[in-house]
């Protein structure tokens, strides 16, 4: 429940949307809605603490319901993972984010080093011609393997790691980078954690909620950024609500931090204005 709080909930959709989503064959909605373009990119920033600017954006899909209002990624996900939809969703996302960094980079954001971060499913990930349909999508679109960086969570890398790794060197080597996401709330073994080729290790918001009352948490937490220095990754701390929260990541040098207390998750035609403001302040 901690996982689904602040945002998108409150924010998005009532609690007689959900309830009436889940009323709903949601399946054959979710094919629909995928042929009539109902789903839209929001980007969230991701803010370096050393310099105080935008590092990157985090792709996040949700679905415009023409009934239903916008219903937020946690509610359709996992069906679509389910019903193996989240491959052309995510193919969607992908070449969604491709063509508006494209833009973006035509428009004002070249030069700033602004990655984007874009979500890859673990039935996306597991694909035998995964890095085929990235690299596909790079030629199409025209954008650059190094704007773009693959979150993936822990338990997908963590299911068969030697195919991961073969998988994350391919992906690395078009020049893309990689995090693991949602990290803490898995069971990595951190001998396997060594063996991986990432770029980044995102703190899963959960152990950020409660740091400042919840000395386990806060153990968790700078242990965490102290092993993924350790491992040479930069380490982000996601769900960053409160100043205090933002203090302690901040004491124990984090690299970056993604949550609502700099910016919510923002429409793309608001990226670039963001992007001013906490790169040229
Ligand atoms: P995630 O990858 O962990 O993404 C971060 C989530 O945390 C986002 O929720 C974001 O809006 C929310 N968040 C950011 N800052 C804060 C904060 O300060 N407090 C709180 N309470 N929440 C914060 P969102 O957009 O609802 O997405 C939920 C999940 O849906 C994502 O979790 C991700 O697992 C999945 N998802 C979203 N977009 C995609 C996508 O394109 N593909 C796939 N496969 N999954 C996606
Ligand atoms: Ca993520
Ligand atoms: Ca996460
Ligand atoms: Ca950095």
């Amino acid at each position: 429940a901690k996982e689904e709080g602040g945002n998108g909930f409150r924010f998005y959709s009532s609690e007689m949307n959900a309830r009436a989503v889940a009323r709903m064959d949601l399946e054959s909605n979710l094919r629909r809605a995928l042929d009539e373009k109902e789903f839209f990119i929001e980007y969230q920033p991701q803010i370096d603490l050393v310099s105080n600017r935008m590092a990157g954006l985090e792709a996040l899909v949700r679905w415009r319901h023409p009934q239903l209002g916008v219903i937020p990624p946690a509610q359709f996900i996992p069906l679509a993972e389910e019903t193996n939809l989240i491959l052309p969703l995510g193919e969607w996302v992908m070449e969604q984010v491709f063509l508006q960094c494209c833009r973006w980079h035509a428009n004002g954001l070249a030069n700033r080093q602004v990655r984007v971060a874009i979500n890859v499913s673990g039935r996306q990930f597991d694909q035998a011609d995964f890095v085929e349909m990235v690299k596909r999508l790079l030629q199409q679109t025209g954008a650059k393997a190094h704007w773009f960086e693959f979150e993936i969570t822990e338990n997908v890398l963590m299911k068969d790691v030697q195919r991961t790794i073969a998988t994350l060197r391919q992906i690395r080597e078009l020049g893309i980078h990689v995090a693991i996401d949602d990290f803490g709330t898995g069971y990595s073994s951190l001998s396997c954690l060594k063996h991986l080729p990432l770029n980044r290790l995102k703190i899963d918001k959960s152990f950020i909620a409660d740091i400042q009352t919840n000395a386990d948490d806060r153990a968790i937490v700078s242990a965490t950024i102290a092993m993924a220095k350790r491992l040479d990754l930069e380490v982000t701390a996601e769900g960053v609500e409160t100043e205090g929260q933002y203090g302690f990541v901040y004491q124990r040098d984090c690299d970056e931090v993604q949550g609502f207390y700099f910016c919510r998750p923002l429409p793309a035609d608001k990226v670039l204005d963001a992007c001013r403001k906490h790169l040229d302040e």
